[in-house]
């Protein structure tokens, strides 16, 4: 419960102009009301990708480590290595490694 600070009177749910506000009965008082219950639900969609669809082209691999490994399509013997976390945790992670050069994926099975 909040209290108008003017006078002291009890503060009281309003509409303003479709906005829900406190206001002051007594002296007018409003106070936009910005935390507590907006009146709508935000739900939140969380989109699980199966394993055969993770997008190694989405990855900025200037972020990832660079791991010496010998790519068969150019000769290159540097990668970036990329783990992907499939299952709930208790499966090892699946890496990839990507050629430095050629940008070839490659996919290991640990
Ligand atoms: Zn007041
Ligand atoms: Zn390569």
């Amino acid at each position: 419960m909040e209290f108008c600070p003017k006078c002291g009177a009890v503060l009281l749910p309003a509409m303003v102009q479709g906005r829900r506000v406190l206001k002051c009965r007594v002296c007018g008082y409003v106070k936009e009301n910005s935390s507590g219950n907006p009146g709508y639900r935000v739900t939140e969609s969380i989109e699980r990708k199966p394993l055969d669809k993770i997008s190694i082209v989405d990855v900025d691999v200037s972020t990832l480590p660079i791991v010496p490994f010998v790519c068969e399509n150019c000769g290159n013997d540097r990668a970036y290595v990329y783990e992907v976390q499939t299952r709930a945790g208790d499966e090892p992670a699946t890496r990839f490694y990507i050629c430095t050069k050629c940008r070839k994926v490659y996919r290991e099975y640990a």
